[in-house]
């Protein structure tokens, strides 16, 4: 049996781990096939110290247990004794988040409502009903449908969408999915005590010593490698794919396939269509490659049915609801970092976000533990944050944010900050920083309306030897956004079709009485926030 993985992201790396692991395939008979020249997909790492660097942020827990389940199996490249899961696990447990200011308003007030973060106890009620609903009624319905204006005015509200994401006119399935997945977090939602996030970027923290292993293991990697169909074979539909499409620089247009191969495919990619800019221009407003990302997904479900339907989260129409910019800013000095320590009380990497609220961009910021390349050169620093709202015309420029340098973007964020130009420190920060804005039209479509049938299972009716992975997959119960989601879409897949074992189940914390009781004593007022 030879594994065909289109997609070089997690959920593809994952999957070849997982078959060389569980089933026994040596690594020599799996094959990946990457459209990019890079490895890691959503969790990049690019740029240098000189140029300035652009990574995409993080944000995890304990319950990452796919994930961690087969981290567990990977080495770190520093320490060849200590597992990668663990490794993440004890950085955590050591240096738990102590957010002390999460959120400014315009005077650089600090806002937290201490009970209940403004919510009320009829909230509550409606929050518990939303668990106790069943998602199958819930098709097409968004989350404002649920909840009226004055919910998402509350620091609740601004908390929970600046942490997971969400936006009113986003579908209430993945809110009520992420709702009991996170019960258990509502007494820390401001100090973000119990997140989790990597010791240094995704990249080298998760997706180098995946790499490394799966090297070592004889895995082969095709870079530059779009695969851009499938054929199959129709037997009293039964399908098999007997051959691949690919386009790269070397080697045959096509690739057979053997029915007792297996074919695992990455439908999406969070990350599609993203263009970075530098400090002098702004993202460019066009892609190299427009649309790659979920080009094969939309071949597929052209001319199957049962493959979902990609237009749902990718096309132009879809950019105004699904929209990030984020900006890594690298400093040569001190300077940020001391103004963010006077004004949160956070030490460096322990304060989570600091999210402005008045900003029209809505910008959260984060202040990474240092190093956060593990390369940096010493006196370096990086930091990282992003608009939740970078439609909105920013207050300098009067631009959307994605239409700005990466100078424009740090000096709104300054200027947010009280740190208005002409000012010596802030003239010191922007001539010492390279902030890179990184444009990300499709980063949050996981949260776009949708409904059953619209994400395809992993392995789709009739198919004999195609598995689908990634974050537009249909599993039950988990949330998509994290590299959880994918992970488990490849334990699904290699079960469904090979007879792997089964995926750890989803932390349902709708369930846990633990989980509950917390989210209940914040309602109660019996927890301080
Ligand atoms: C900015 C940002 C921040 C994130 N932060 C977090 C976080 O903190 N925690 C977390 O758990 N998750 C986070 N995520 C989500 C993260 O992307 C996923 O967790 C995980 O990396 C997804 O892995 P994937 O393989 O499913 O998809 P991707 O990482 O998107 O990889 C898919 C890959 O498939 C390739 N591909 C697609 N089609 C083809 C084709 N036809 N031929 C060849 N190659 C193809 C793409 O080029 C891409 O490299 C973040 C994502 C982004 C973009």
């Amino acid at each position: 049996m030879k594994a065909h993985i289109v997609g070089g992201g997690f959920a593809g790396l994952a999957a070849a781990a997982l078959l060389i692991r569980d089933i026994k395939t040596p690594g020599s008979d799996i094959t990946i096939y990457e459209a990019d020249d890079k490895l890691g997909g959503g969790f990049f790492l690019d740029g240098d110290a000189e140029h300035g660097y652009n990574v995409p942020g993080s944000i995890f827990d304990k319950e990452f247990r796919c994930a961690l389940n087969l981290l567990e199996t990977i080495t770190t490249q520093r320490y060849p004794r200590i597992n990668v899961a663990e490794e993440f696990l004890t950085f955590n447990r050591e240096h738990p988040f102590d957010d002390l200011t999460h959120i400014v308003d315009r005077n650089l007030n600090r806002v937290h409502d201490p009970l209940r973060y403004g919510l009320t106890l009829g909230d509550g009620l409606k929050l518990a009903k939303l668990s106790l609903t069943s998602e199958a009624s819930l098709d097409g319905q968004l989350i404002r449908d649920w909840f009226p204006q004055r919910f998402f005015d509350t620091e609740f509200w601004l908390l929970w969408s600046t942490l997971m994401g969400s936006l009113p006119q986003h579908t209430i399935i993945e809110f009520r999915r992420y709702l009991n997945r996170f019960v258990y977090l509502f007494p820390d939602l401001s100090t973000m005590a119990h997140v989790f996030r990597s010791q240094f970027n995704q990249h080298e923290a998760f997706v180098e010593p995946l790499v490394a292993w799966l090297t070592k293991n004889g895995v082969n990697f095709e870079r530059g490698a779009f695969v851009s169909d499938l054929d199959f074979t129709n037997t009293s539909g039964r399908m098999t794919v007997n051959r691949l499409h690919v386009q790269r620089a070397n080697g045959p247009p096509t690739v057979t396939v053997a029915p007792d191969d297996i074919v695992l495919v990455t439908t999406g990619s969070q990350a599609a269509d993203l263009r970075a800019g530098t400090m002098d221009a702004a993202p460019p407003p066009k892609p190299p490659h427009p649309g790659r990302s979920w080009a094969l997904w939309k071949t597929l479900a052209a001319k199957h049915k049962g493959f979902g339907d990609p237009s749902v989260f990718f096309g132009d129409d879809k950019i105004l609801d699904s929209r990030w910019v984020t900006f890594t800013v690298t400093t040569k000095r001190q300077e940020f970092l001391d103004e963010i320590i006077n004004l949160t009380g956070s030490g460096t990497g322990s304060g989570g976000l600091l999210t402005l609220r008045d900003s029209p961009w809505v910008i959260s910021l984060s202040i990474f533990e240092q190093p956060e390349i593990l390369d940096q050169p010493p006196g370096t620093y990086v930091w990282w944050g992003y608009g939740l709202h970078p439609e909105n015309k920013g207050t300098l420029d009067q631009k959307p944010m994605n239409e700005c340098t990466g100078k424009e973007i740090l000096r709104e964020i300054l200027y947010h900050l009280g740190m208005k130009q002409g000012k010596p420190t802030t003239e010191t920060i922007v001539s010492s920083s390279i902030c890179i804005p990184c444009d990300m039209p499709y980063v949050n479509n996981i949260w776009l309306k949708r409904k059953r049938g619209d994400r395809p299972p992993v392995v789709p009716e009739g198919m004999t030897n195609l598995g689908l992975l990634g974050q537009y997959v249909e599993v039950e119960r988990d949330i998509t956004f994290t590299f959880e989601y994918s992970t488990r879409t490849a334990f699904e897949a290699i079960r469904q079709l090979k007879g792997g074992p089964p995926p750890p189940p989803v932390y349902r914390g709708q369930c846990d009485p633990g989980g509950v009781w917390k989210a209940t004593k914040v309602f109660l007022g019996l927890t301080k926030t």
